[in-house]
């Protein structure tokens, strides 16, 4: 390596100015999350997030394997620092996350001006590792094959001042023939429910009113709780507690002061009633139902390793409907997965039709390296994933555009977001989160009088697939303290919530808010 690419300057020459930093993520919401804990982590060290479009000492890449082209784009990206990072000194580059699990080494074969790589199981480390690259003047890549810390014990610096994620597992039991994840994330590691409610509690404390809580396959929660001595060498057979995840969703509702409850995402094979009635029961758990289907074929399914059938797939959509006539239903949908036939791609626009969900994520398949699917002979021609792919968008679009015009005239509370308005600026709207997830563009009355994190009701005037408008006078507004803390522009901090507190504990004091704030995954 030239001195071009020197890795890092001495401390002495770096301690006068605290050192900026910046996270991009790529890739889905478990890693927009790793990114709040990165932040966390790295203003825990001294550093501060650089100003938007400042250039920053620090760059962070937490990457995705699972995206098609992630490598190409990461290397991209990283070829486009390189002159940057050699006219600004002391500036360093980490890679964490999916990729540089994967690719280890590979990162700094293809990019040697990278100064840390670490993977999925050590996130804990990436300070630790920057300050050892500065003092040795040398890369450091450390990559774990097992949880070193679960992430939830670290502290986070959240994005946003009136929703937050709070994960409950990491990693996965299942074997999809399509997806990286469990060679990556490992097997499934669930999360102390009192660590969960101790930290959601922190959360509402500092504002926050809209929790979602995050695991590749949430509902297998229980399967196998962490103790602080077990992450290492975890029980080969851990008790099960299969009422877990619903008495989770309960305690959640118990939270005063929490006004909505998500979670993403359920595994069809593991979906229980009581999950169903927690749902409906517990009055702020939201009715929405995230539940990836992937194919309508029993044979594609049964190719995909997924252990649930057309039949039960639709046998739940029945129950959450007859619990709860007005849930919102969404789904992922793979299409042009190896070997799936005409018949089999008809089999899915049958179940799409019958479950009439309010959307979907749809996707190209495309074969990931390391992945069994990727080795299977009978891939399908681009052309023709292409064609079945824009008749299942056509179809779910419609789907979609009747689902929201049978809401037109109707009231929906919304929970006012900052952005998730491209034409905001020129309609002079805002935008907001119904309940069910449905997303809704309004007019508030006053510019400026409606903050983000605030609670409104308005009434639905038009409708279009992928979203409502709501073009008459706001019917109320609540200002909320997530609101006032939007305006002064704080977000929450987690400190790190850790292992193996078996009960609802008392939650740790909140630190306080700092003066600053897909793709979605496959399962
Ligand atoms: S798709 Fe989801 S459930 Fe299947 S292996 Fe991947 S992470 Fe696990």
């Amino acid at each position: 390596m030239g001195d071009r690419f020197a890795v890092g300057e001495s401390p002495a020459e770096t301690a006068s100015a605290a050192r900026t930093y910046e996270v991009r993520t790529l890739g889905c919401l478990m890693n927009a999350h790793d990114s709040e804990r990165m932040a966390g982590l790295l203003e825990g060290a001294g550093y501060v997030k650089a100003a938007p479009g400042a250039p920053a000492d620090l760059v962070v890449f937490n990457t995705c394997a699972v995206r098609e082209n992630a490598d190409n784009k990461l290397y991209g990206s990283l070829g486009h620092l390189a002159p940057i990072k050699a006219s600004h000194p002391g500036m360093q580059i980490a890679v964490g996350g999916c990729l540089a699990q994967k690719d280890r080494h590979t990162v700094l074969e293809h990019a040697p001006w990278v100064d840390v790589v670490f993977g999925t199981h050590n996130i804990g480390s990436l300070p630790i590792l920057l300050e050892r690259a500065r003092h040795n003047q040398q890369a450091q890549v450390e990559i774990h094959d097992s949880l070193q810390t679960f992430p939830s014990a670290l502290p986070a610096s959240r994005d946003s001042a009136y929703a937050a994620w709070v994960s409950i597992s990491v990693g996965c039991n299942n074997t999809c023939t399509f997806c990286i994840v469990p060679s990556l994330r490992g097997k499934e590691v669930d999360r102390r429910p009192g660590d969960i409610l101790a930290e959601v509690q922190a959360l509402v404390e500092q504002g926050v009113l809209d929790v979602t809580l995050l695991g590749q396959n949430v509902n297998s929660y229980g399967v196998n709780f962490a103790d602080p001595g077990s992450l290492a060498s975890s029980d080969p057979t851990p008790p099960r507690d299969r009422g877990a995840f619903a008495e989770l969703l309960r305690a959640c509702g118990r939270i005063e002061g929490l006004e909505r409850v998500r979670f993403t995402s359920p595994h069809p094979a593991e979906f229980t009633d009581d999950v169903i009635a927690a749902m409906a029961e517990t009055p702020t758990v939201c009715p929405h139902l995230h539940m990836p289907l992937q194919s309508g074929s029993d044979r594609i399914l049964k190719a995909m390793r997924r252990s649930y059938r057309r039949d039960r797939y639709l046998g739940i959509i029945d129950k959450v409907r007859c619990a709860m006539p007005h849930a919102a239903i969404t789904t992922d949908i793979i299409v042009g997965f190896p070997g799936e036939t005409e018949d089999d791609f008809m089999q899915t626009l049958d179940v799409v039709e019958r479950a009439r969900f309010t959307s979907a994520f749809t996707f190209q398949y495309s074969p990931r390296p390391g992945t069994p699917a990727a080795e299977m002979t009978d891939q399908i021609p681009k052309s023709v994933v292409q064609d079945r792919f824009n008749r299942l968008v056509v179809l779910q679009d419609r789907i979609s555009l009747e689902n929201n015009q049978s809401l037109v005239g109707g009231q929906v509370e919304l929970l006012v977001a900052a952005g998730d308005g491209r034409k905001n600026a020129a309609t002079a709207r805002m935008s907001g989160r119904a309940r069910d997830g449905r997303l809704v563009h309004f007019r508030p009355e006053q510019p400026g009088s409606v903050r983000p994190g605030d609670v409104v009701v308005v009434e639905i005037t038009n409708a279009a697939p992928h979203y409502l408008i709501a073009d008459g006078p706001m019917l109320q507004h609540r200002r909320t303290r997530a609101g006032d803390a939007s305006e002064r522009g704080q977000t929450p901090k987690t400190r790190g919530i850790g292992l193996g507190v078996p009960l609802v504990g008392k939650p740790q004091p909140p630190l306080i808010a700092s003066a600053q704030c897909n793709d979605h995954a496959t399962c």
